[in-house]
């Protein structure tokens, strides 16, 4: 078995929840000849999640974490922030799929929890925020999709409100949808300050290395060795957790594809301009419309707005795509806050998820000694904690509700290789019409 990494992660250095953190010190360049137990690819919420619940299980071990970049500043650091613990089916109700919906909300609420204990015990500042979140719609085929989800939460008893858009305008500070839900247990939080926490406080047997991207994997008699840039691990077991980088990995079955989705983040609101919103709490917005626009109102009071999804493979996006990407940005905080004229962004920076064709997640063993956890579409805070404990359970025997529930994955679906994929892929963003359907 030989793996060679054809492509690695870019970070546009721009991202506005890693800037507005302090300066962070940095983990070692991997350099030398390295022994361990395992090794982990990939610093994100799932390595460093399977890393911790091994460790400790195991504290003879020694476990290794690589990242190509910073640690935990790949999409871990990118994301919107919203920690899901209820996901949307996307669908009208239906009983065939009651346990299928149950069993993924099991998995988020699992990721929640723990993430819960860390950030209790390691005393994370993250601006952790227990505010649920809000799934809107402004246009008219928004009731429908309002009843549908609520139909879903209804039949799983998932506690949630129902709300007009008299109801929304108090709560948001924006008369600008017609209907939502609002469910109760998801949780709004900082993601940079997060992953940030999660890596700083692992047990002492777990070493990390940024910019230490895994370049060559080749197992020699039952020994995988790593190689990167200016040295090598050679360890007894392997995680692959690269999430939108599973692909890149040859011979990686190709059932998985990276999706880059763009973010921007305003200045914090003067007390003048939070008074136009009225008496409202920090809040996050999913659309109840599949390509519609996610959007925050923070803790600090800035707004985050993220509504443009492209395929670019894993090429970064150019000036110019970033640039339509913040007009689009724009006109939809304008659209919604036209009373915050003055308002304008401070960041703005792309990040690139990990989807499948049937929205399964990737988990299990891909050979004795070689274990994967990724692609849990746009709800990796959660799912992808959640996931990365399962995988540490399935490799150390363990037997527990979580670990069935990860197992009932189905498999993603497979997907043409390239460049029959790229064409198929631009076709149905295009179809979907992300930044400028409903919602966007
Ligand atoms: C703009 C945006 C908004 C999103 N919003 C949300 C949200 O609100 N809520 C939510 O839950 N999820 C959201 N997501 C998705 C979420 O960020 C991911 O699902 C999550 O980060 C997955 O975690 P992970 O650890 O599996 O992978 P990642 O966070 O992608 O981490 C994988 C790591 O692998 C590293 N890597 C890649 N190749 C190599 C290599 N060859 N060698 C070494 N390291 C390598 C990368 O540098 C990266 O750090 C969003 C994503 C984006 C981009």
């Amino acid at each position: 078995m030989q793996y060679n990494i054809d492509s690695l992660p870019h970070n546009d250095q721009t991202c506005g929840w890693i800037n507005n953190l302090p300066s962070r010190g940095s983990f070692p360049v991997l350099a030398g000849k390295h022994l361990a137990d395992w090794v982990v690819i990939g610093g994100g919420y799932t390595g460093i999640a399977f890393a911790r619940r091994m460790a400790e299980a195991n504290p003879n071990h020694k476990i290794i974490i690589l990242d190509a970049g910073a640690i935990g500043e790949g999409a871990s650091s990118r994301n919107s922030g919203f920690a899901v613990a209820t996901s949307s089916s996307g669908e009208a109700y239906n009983p065939a799929k009651l346990a299928e919906f149950k069993r993924i909300n099991r998995i988020n609420n699992a990721g929640i929890e723990s993430l819960r204990q860390i950030v209790t015990a390691q005393q994370i500042d993250c601006q952790w925020r227990d505010v649920g979140k809000f799934h809107c719609g402004a246009p008219s085929t928004s009731a429908k999709a309002a009843d549908d989800f609520i139909h879903w939460l209804e039949a799983a008893q998932i506690p949630h409100e129902d709300l007009s858009q008299a109801q929304l305008s108090k709560r948001l500070g924006t008369a600008y949808y017609r209907r939502g839900v609002w469910t109760k247990a998801d949780v709004m939080l900082q993601p940079a300050a997060l992953i940030r926490g999660l890596s700083d406080s692992l047990p002492e047997n777990v070493t990390l290395h940024d910019y230490s991207a895994a370049l060559s994997v080749e197992d020699k008699k039952g020994l995988i060795h790593i190689g990167t840039a200016k040295g090598e691990v050679i360890a007894k077991n392997m995680v692959l957790a690269s999430n939108a980088f599973l692909h890149t990995m040859t011979p990686s079955p190709s059932y998985t594809v990276p999706l880059t989705m763009t973010a921007s983040l305003t200045r914090p609101l003067t007390k003048e301009e939070q008074t136009l919103l009225g008496d409202v709490q920090d809040w996050g917005i999913l659309s109840l419309h599949g390509m519609g626009a996610t959007i925050r109102y923070t803790a600090d009071h800035r707004i985050l707005i993220r509504n443009t999804a492209a395929y670019n493979a894993v090429t970064p996006l150019r000036s110019s795509q970033m640039l339509a990407a913040q007009q689009t940005h724009l006109l939809c905080l304008r659209q919604r806050f036209p009373m915050l004229e003055e308002l304008n962004f401070e960041h703005s920076w792309q990040g690139v998820l990990c989807i499948s064709r049937n929205s399964s997640s990737l988990f299990g063993k891909l050979a004795d000694n070689i274990y994967v956890s990724g692609c849990y579409n746009a709800s990796g805070i959660s799912r992808g904690s959640a996931m990365g404990l399962a995988l540490a359970d399935y490799a150390l025997g363990d037997n527990n509700q979580l670990l069935s529930d990860a197992l009932a994955y189905p498999a993603p679906t497979w997907m043409p290789p390239r460049p029959i994929l790229d064409i198929a892929m631009k076709a149905e963003i295009m179809r979907r019409k992300y930044g400028t359907g409903p919602d966007a």
